[in-house]
């Protein structure tokens, strides 16, 4: 929690694109105290050299399902995928074993690729909370409240039980947060998100949620509950008064300029899932509207099956790209507007103050980044190679809360030789039953 780091330049803050060239940074109790060029020595600290290579701060995946990842690339392309491959699995399969190595495998991929916090959404969510632990990460567990029986919950709604137990069980853990997490608009009935709102308002929890993910959403809810004719599906949840301040909604592809007014009204927080979105053929979100209506947005990968990567890397720049092509302007969006998105906007999404930048008195998450990397060359502007060129291999190590946790590809904060053996065993076991399917 403190370290010394010397010889490194720094992104101070994605959305200026500012770089502090040769400078030291102190950090005390996971916080960053000193910024300075000048030679600062602290007695008893550790001293890092960073090679004159330049820091930056730590990216957040605002919507994930960590615990998918050994599910990753079945049935790809087909459209039953679902129910060929990963309900018949997860039906089976998802026990609390399966999502803590599973967990620890997403998780990880996310850590050595410069992402120092995640949102979750997943069963035994529990179980994730235990391998951020093990990781050092900081993030949110979202446990899933579904209207079916789930692999942790046999009545339906059992989730909600299990969250509560779950907001107390984390409520003042230095890194993670707890999060209600409704499934979706047409998985969870509206007497049942009051119902969660009153409890995350007790217990200080987060809510998250899937919303207008699909085009066919409207059809999808009127199947559980009263979704007006022509209604959107903000406005649905808006007429319920069900929509809380600060909700982290994933997705937000169906939505118009009359619901970005509403998510506005509401502070919600937005995770844009630009792959998962375009692989599934659902569509591109409206996400510089959303952005120029003032909403806070984060981005994110999805699960493994839908965005199968989970470190961002492909994530920000596909947020670039799509975002012109959605508006046909090549001006919609900057790099640095999108790293801002994967950075500071994400911290404010998980509602963590002071994070995403590297200044005095903010959190202490950051990542090194190779300076001489194929793809931060020439350097002339820093902060759109990080978005569009940088390569995987760019990320030299990652710190959170002061912690050093990955170094060269690899967490260095747990015997992760040990883990890489647990989760093996699980793969080939798993692999035994996929060939059967
Ligand atoms: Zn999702």
């Amino acid at each position: 929690m403190n370290i010394l780091i010397k010889n490194v330049s720094v992104l101070s803050s994605a959305l200026d694109s500012t770089i502090i060239e040769n400078t030291s940074i102190l950090v005390k109790n996971g916080i960053i105290s000193k910024i300075s060029p000048d030679n600062i020595a602290e007695e008893g600290v550790p001293v890092f050299d960073g090679g004159g290579n330049l820091l930056i701060p730590g990216m957040v995946n605002s919507h994930t399902h960590a615990s998918m990842s050994l599910f990753r690339g079945l049935g790809e392309g087909r459209r039953d995928r679902l129910t060929k491959f990963f309900f018949p699995l997860e039906k089976k399969h998802v026990s609390q074993e399966l999502v803590f190595l599973a967990a620890l495998q997403g998780l990880q991929e996310m850590l050595v690729h410069g992402v120092t916090a995640f949102c979750d959404m997943y069963y035994f969510e529990d179980e994730v909370g235990k391998a951020a632990e093990a990781l050092g990460m900081r993030g949110v567990l979202g446990q899933t409240i579904i209207n079916f029986p789930a692999p942790d919950a046999p009545k339906i709604y059992g989730g909600l039980d299990l969250a509560h137990c779950s907001a107390e069980r984390w409520k003042d853990h230095d890194l993670l947060k707890f999060a209600y997490a409704p499934h979706a608009t047409y998985t969870v009935e509206p007497h049942i998100l009051k119902e969660i709102n009153i409890h995350a308002d007790k217990t200080n929890s987060l809510v998250t949620m899937h919303v207008a993910e699909f085009e066919d959403e409207w059809e999808r809810i009127s199947a559980i509950s009263d979704i007006k004719q022509n209604e959107t599906v903000i406005a649905y949840l808006e007429r319920h008064e069900v929509i809380r301040d600060y909700s982290i909604y994933a997705h937000n592809i169906f939505v118009t300029k009359e619901d970005i007014d509403l998510l506005k009204k509401h502070h919600i927080h937005v995770a844009h899932c630009p792959i998962a979105n375009a692989k599934g053929g659902k569509g591109i979100a409206p996400v510089y509207d959303m952005y120029q209506a003032g909403l806070t947005i984060g981005l994110a990968t999805d699960g493994p099956l839908s965005g199968n990567r989970l470190s961002l890397r492909d994530v920000v720049s596909y947020s670039y790209v799509l975002a012109k092509l959605r508006g046909l302007d090549p001006t919609h969006l900057l790099p640095a507007e999108i790293l801002h998105f994967a950075t500071k906007g994400g911290y404010d999404l998980l509602s963590i103050e002071k994070g995403g930048e590297i200044k005095e008195g903010y959190k202490a998450d950051f990542s090194l980044i190779d300076i001489n990397d194929v793809g931060m060359t020439p350097n002339y502007a820093p902060v759109s190679n990080i978005v569009l060129s940088m390569s995987d291999r760019a990320y030299l190590a990652t710190w959170v809360n002061g912690v050093k946790v990955a170094e060269n590809g690899v967490p260095v904060n747990c015997d992760w030789a040990l883990y890489q053996k647990e989760i093996q065993k699980m793969i080939t076991d798993l692999s035994k039953v996929i060939h059967e399917l």
